[in-house]
């Protein structure tokens, strides 16, 4: 079968034949019909994420049809769509058991530790199958199971509920789900924090009060709009400790501020008076669960959350094309997601 595979980090993936993997009785085959191209795949790509086994082929959001089924599954059969869950799990350790296969100790991720679906064909366990409503193209379904993921993550990790304000720092993959999804909830007002003007017309018209953090000191900002209330959930999903520390100041009594975005700076709270006084909470948040992502494909099945066509571009499974993809992903500011889609004639 055709795949693109990372054989050299630093160097552009490289077209291959390898053969079609064989399941055991507990995996499924799944003939790949989208696969999204994410930043992290630019990352594995430069080195900055390290991967260890190579050659591997990436693509951790993959959504297609059922090839063939391990005897030992029994909630698909061939020809099913599906969309893939990219977190491999025991299923057994103490993490595992209490649902929170993202610390697994033996954990493998899709298209990083394993093959992944830059192909015409993906392996994964059954368990990591989910059915796709038909309603879903598979475009769709490939890249919801990332950023939009672990944006309905966060939201649950802070505990965010109807009739809530909201404050999301940054408007990129994450933040688009971000709002959509807390707009889904019956959130009361989503305040986008951002210094981009287009994304900050592009928040506004998708419904959220928008922040230019050029103008004015967004907490100042948020405190103004709200009557020197704050925000109940602030997310951070730009990865900085100037942001972090925002998000923890815009929020009222017994707010939540959830850090999802990555960085190795430090960030510095008063701890009495930003902190203890106000009950507020600092959250981690890594990844998504696999028991959060029925409720997902539901908000997209639904149309709560929704990525119109113009949001996606297509490419076919071939090197040159999704290398150049992965070179445009790191000075993109729209939210146009790259899909390979591959051709079914070659
Ligand atoms: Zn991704
Ligand atoms: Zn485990």
């Amino acid at each position: 079968m055709r795949a693109v595979r990372l054989t050299q980090v630093g160097k552009p993936l490289e077209n291959a034949d390898v053969p079609v993997p064989e399941t055991g009785p507990t995996d499924v085959l799944i003939r790949v019909a989208a696969a999204g191209i994410c930043h992290s795949d630019a990352h594995y790509r430069a080195g900055i994420s390290e991967i260890d086994n190579l050659p591997l082929t990436l693509g951790h959001e993959v959504a297609g049809a059922v090839e063939e089924v391990g005897s030992d599954v029994t909630h698909l059969s061939a020809g099913d769509r599906v969309c893939v869950h990219y977190l491999v799990s025991c299923g057994s350790c103490e993490f595992c058991v209490r649902g929170l296969e993202q610390f697994c100790r033996s954990g493998q991720m899709i298209g990083k530790h394993r093959d992944g679906g830059y192909a015409e064909f993906i392996k994964v366990p059954g368990g990591n199958a989910f059915p796709l409503p038909d309603e879903i193209p598979f475009e769709v379904g490939a890249i919801m199971m990332c950023s939009s993921a672990t944006a309905l993550h966060a939201l649950n990790k802070a505990r965010f509920k109807a009739g809530e304000s909201i404050a999301i720092f940054g408007f990129g993959g994450l933040g688009f789900s971000a709002l959509q999804l807390a707009r889904a909830f019956d959130g009361a007002d989503v305040y986008v924090v951002e210094i981009n003007p287009a994304k900050l017309a592009s928040a506004a018209s998708m419904g959220a009060i928008a922040i230019d953090a050029r103008s004015a000191d967004p907490v100042e900002q948020i405190n103004e709009a709200t009557a020197d209330r704050g925000v109940d959930v602030a997310l951070e999903l730009i990865g900085s400790a100037k942001t972090m520390r925002q998000a923890v100041l815009c929020l009222a009594p017994v707010g939540r501020a959830a850090l999802v975005g990555l960085t190795a700076e430090s960030m510095s709270i008063h701890p009495y008076t930003e902190l203890i006084n106000k009950e507020a909470e600092i959250i981690g948040v890594s990844d998504h669960l696999a028991t959060e992502l029925p409720a997902l494909i539901e908000f997209v099945r639904s149309g709560k959350l929704r990525f119109p066509p113009e949001t996606l571009r297509v490419v076919d499974l071939d090197a040159a094309q999704i290398n150049a993809a992965l070179d445009a992903l790191q000075d993109s500011i729209d939210h146009v997601r790259t899909v390979i889609v591959p051709s079914s004639d070659k």
